[in-house]
């Protein structure tokens, strides 16, 4: 599956409350149940465990 972007965003919804970080640039932020996985740098952020 393509779109016209080039870019597919699926946003991923996290079960519970957790961090996420960008491997870019190393920000981290808070998230909590039910928020989409932010982008940061042009790419979703991690979770981490
Ligand atoms: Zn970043």
């Amino acid at each position: 599956m393509s779109d016209k972007n080039g870019v597919s965003y699926n946003p991923v919804i996290v079960e519970e409350d957790c961090e996420v970080y960008c491997r870019t640039c190393n920000k981290t932020v808070q998230l909590k149940k039910g928020d989409a996985i932010p982008l940061c740098c042009g790419q979703v952020m991690e979770i981490m465990d």
